[in-house]
């Protein structure tokens, strides 16, 4: 049997494994993942040095079309209380975001069609002329060609759309059939549309999905190498009581930074988050993600009345906190690691 430090080796230099050598890696743990997360984290440092980006998350609008089986916010769950930031709302929480240091603004939400081309250009709009010098990164769901591309023109920098699995049937197990029926097809045919319109562009999975296996994860690496985005995001999934999923286990630790670490070594300059899932699993969750390769933190920008209804999983992680805290608290966090946060937009650089 090949030794693991060898397959590690491999993987830096070749940036790609067999399927075999992969499942290895996934699932190392004592030394072995220890040596694994230490390469992927030098790694990281030959590109980054010691320096973590920010994002500023604003959830905006927890209105979904959709019914994913996995997601807290899915049209089925009458019991989520709903809300929608206004234009004014969502430009001050840019504004708070912009004096803690922020000069990256992300705004996701539900696949809400409350909010048309129209109003989301002029947010974009808005927000690139009064923060000239920072990036906006769009995570909306799937969108029409037409409409990727007026949001581009409008502004918007990056968009963030995980393909969720990159295994046709596994898609199907995790959304519904009818009446909105949700395809890999269709899904993956959006990440193309936006990297056609030069978005900065990131996908991603969830680890320990339902019905995942370590195929499914390596299908994941295949895809991402064909895409080739700027940023992958991956957290453990986390079950939500109010889904069909409330019963499934979450995704393991072990195995999400084992994930991360691959993913470092198969794209050195790639932006890798450690997620708020990964730190909602565990109290030092991003922590370890960073030590396993990770370069990015996206802390919350939403106030509390928002944020405690913005609820994708149970028990998410600070909802009871307002911006300047979590900024706070992940510098912190981050400076305890022997890693500092950068005042800057954290554009991907090809190299
Ligand atoms: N509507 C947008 C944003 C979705 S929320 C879109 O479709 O892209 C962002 C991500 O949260 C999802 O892509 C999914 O991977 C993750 N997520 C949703 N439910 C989750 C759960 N129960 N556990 C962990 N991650 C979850």
């Amino acid at each position: 049997m090949k030794n693991l430090n060898n397959i590690i080796t491999e993987l830096k230099l070749q940036k790609n494994l067999l399927r075999e050598d992969f499942k290895l890696l996934l699932t190392a743990n004592g030394e072995e993942q220890k040596s694994l997360h230490k390469t992927a984290r030098e790694t990281s440092q030959e590109v980054f040095s010691n320096k973590i980006y920010m994002r500023g998350l604003i959830e905006f609008t927890n209105y979904c079309k959709n019914d994913c089986y996995y997601c807290g916010i899915r049209k089925s769950n009458a019991e989520a209380s709903r809300y929608r930031m206004t234009k004014a709302e969502i430009l001050e929480r840019c504004k708070s975001g912009y004096e803690l240091g922020f000069r990256t603004f992300v705004l996701q939400g539900g696949e809400d069609p409350y909010y048309t081309d129209e109003m989301l250009c002029d947010i974009v709009k808005s927000i690139k002329c009064d923060y000239s010098d920072c990036a906006i990164t769009l995570s909306l769901g799937e969108r029409s060609y037409e409409s990727l591309k007026l949001l581009r023109v409008a502004g918007a920098d990056r968009y963030l759309l995980r393909q969720e699995t990159s295994n046709a049937e596994h898609y199907l197990s995790l959304h519904p059939q009818s009446p909105n029926s949700m395809t890999l097809a269709s899904r993956q045919k959006c990440l193309f549309a936006l990297k056609e319109l030069g978005y900065q562009l990131g996908c991603g999975f969830m680890v320990g999905s339902p019905n995942q296996t370590l195929d499914h994860i390596i299908d994941d690496f295949a895809f991402i190498k064909e895409l080739d985005p700027a940023m992958v995001g991956i957290g453990p999934f986390i079950p939500h009581s109010k889904t069909p999923f409330a019963n499934e286990l979450q995704g393991g630790l072990g195995l999400t930074l084992n994930a991360l670490a691959i993913l470092r070594l198969m794209k050195p300059n790639l932006l890798l988050p450690a997620t708020t899932a990964l730190g909602t699993i565990d109290s030092s969750g991003r922590e370890m993600g960073v030590l396993a390769g990770a370069n990015v933190v996206m802390p919350n920008l939403s106030p509390p009345k928002f944020r405690e209804k913005y609820l994708l999983y149970d028990n998410k992680i600070c909802v009871g906190d307002g911006p300047s805290r979590c900024s706070n608290c992940i510098r912190g966090r981050m400076k305890k690691i022997g890693y500092e946060i950068v005042e800057s937009r954290g554009d991907y650089v090809e190299i």
